[in-house]
């Protein structure tokens, strides 16, 4: 499970700079690309080979208690009232003020766990900029500068060690004869109806997976004599039988259905585009390097003018993700869940294949030779060879010289030229580019 990491502090201390340096991903270049509108509030860090977890950037957590500002605040508490630990950032440049004590006195009350995070302590003996703040008298701290990245790693050391045990039987133990799928979406996309769809039908299989928590619940069912988990559906089927009020959406919820799943199936509605909301959801699967298929559903209730017009819009809005396949669906009827399906095993089967070196390195041959890169300041990088390393999704090193120089069009031409290649559908790829051999 991810646990949930909330900051929360006044506005220029450095929340945002904090959130980006934590949650950074190895995926950068996918989300300069347009078409990523994509909120900015919650990510994930994945520190190598140590355990994940959620952060959340609350914005301005002060503030009066009416109209905008006030809104947000409300959000801002209700993220850190969730949270598993919060960072409290101040700034040390400028020292403790009014706005820092009634944040303050505003975490006791909700009596979370907090950590006093000192930053824009840059040339700073970190000791004193400490001392400024001990006054609050929240325990150790730590100084740290957010935009010059130090103190980072030290951080993200102490915030691991001070989050909650996981117990193990809150991890779903990963069964390698079944595909892990995620239907994730905005309110009212149709998820429900479409997970209860699947498990209302005749020839299915379904059963609740033992030791799972209320947050994480996973469901096994047979399809078509192939073998899933659903991630994260109890809530979808308990919804629907007793009609509760539509859940708000959780972000958090979806980060942990995004980590246990293989396939990501992000599902719109067909009658309302790609919506900010939905780009965000997408951002998240790809964040997580996820295989993707897009499930455009409510195609029933389209008529042919409406169909192309959504057609134009879907090729439009998801350029950035024209890798995935997207299948239009009817949850309602039952239409095209075959295809649905079909596409998640596409999508599997090419985040999973096994690739050997030589046929990597021969790739990597090729594509240089087809395009080799352009000379920038007199100077051309070389690839020399490649090897996979890591697979779900597809991963490479790349060896060769000057690879600094590599532009981000040409990166993205090597994973065309990959996906062409070996025909691979519904993966992101990677490349991680060593210098020298
Ligand atoms: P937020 O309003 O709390 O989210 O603050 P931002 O992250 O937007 O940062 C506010 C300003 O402080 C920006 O101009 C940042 O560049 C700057 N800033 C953030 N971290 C540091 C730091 O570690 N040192 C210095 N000197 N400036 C920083
Ligand atoms: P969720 O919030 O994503 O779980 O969405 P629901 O499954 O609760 O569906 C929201 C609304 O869309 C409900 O009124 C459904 O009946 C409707 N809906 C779901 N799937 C379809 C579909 O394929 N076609 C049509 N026309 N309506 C649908």
């Amino acid at each position: 499970m991810l646990p949930l990491v909330a900051i929360v502090g006044r506005p220029n201390v450095g929340k945002s700079t904090l959130f980006n340096a934590l949650t950074r991903t190895r995926d950068a270049l996918v989300h300069d690309e347009p078409g990523v509108t994509r909120d900015r509030h919650y990510g994930v860090c994945r520190p190598e080979g140590q355990r994940e977890f959620a952060v959340v950037d609350t914005g301005g957590i002060a503030g009066e208690d009416e109209g905008l500002v006030g809104a947000t605040a409300r959000q801002a508490r209700a993220a850190a009232a969730e949270a598993d630990l919060v960072l409290f950032i101040v700034d040390g440049r400028e020292g403790a003020s009014a706005l820092d004590d009634e944040i303050l006195a505003w975490l006791r009350r909700a009596a979370r766990p907090t950590m006093l995070v000192v930053n824009k302590t840059e040339g700073r003996d970190s000791q004193a900029a400490l001392n400024e703040f001990s006054r609050y008298g929240i325990g150790d701290g730590i100084a740290i500068s957010s935009a010059h990245r130090q103190g980072i790693d030290d951080l993200i050391d102490e915030v691991i060690a001070r989050l909650p045990e996981v117990g193990t039987s809150e991890e779903l133990d990963n069964d390698p004869a079944r595909i892990r799928v995620a239907f994730i979406g905005r309110p009212n996309v149709g998820k429900s109806t479409l997970v209860n769809r699947l498990l209302g039908e005749e020839r299915m299989i379904a059963s609740d997976v033992p030791g799972t928590t209320r947050d994480s619940v996973a469901i096994d069912m047979e399809r078509d004599g192939r073998l899933y988990r659903l991630i994260d559906t109890a809530g979808l089927r308990r919804k629907s039988r007793v009609d509760e009020a539509v859940e708000k959406f959780s972000i958090i919820k979806t980060l942990h259905a995004i980590e246990q799943c293989q396939v990501a199936v992000v599902m719109l509605d067909a009658g309302e585009g790609v919506t900010d909301q939905d780009a965000s959801v997408l951002g998240y699967a790809l964040d997580a390097g996820r295989a993707l298929v897009v499930a455009v559903n409510k195609w029933d209730g389209l008529t042919d003018y409406q169909r192309q017009q959504a057609e134009s819009l879907l090729a439009r809005k998801l350029g950035f993700v024209d890798w995935a396949e997207a299948v239009r669906i009817s949850a309602k009827h039952g239409s095209g869940l075959r295809e649905l399906f079909a596409a998640v095993h596409r999508a599997h089967a090419s985040a999973t294949h096994e690739f050997s070196t030589s046929e990597v390195t021969r790739a990597i041959e090729i594509a240089y030779e087809a395009n080799p890169p352009p000379v920038v300041r007199g100077h051309v990088a070389k690839l020399r060879f490649a090897h996979p390393i890591g697979s779900n999704p597809p991963t490479f090193a790349v060896h060769g010289n000057r690879l600094r120089t590599l532009s981000d069009s040409y990166k993205r031409y090597l994973e065309n030229f990959f996906r062409k290649r070996f025909k691979l559908v519904g993966t992101p790829v990677r490349f991680i580019f060593k210098e020298g051999s």
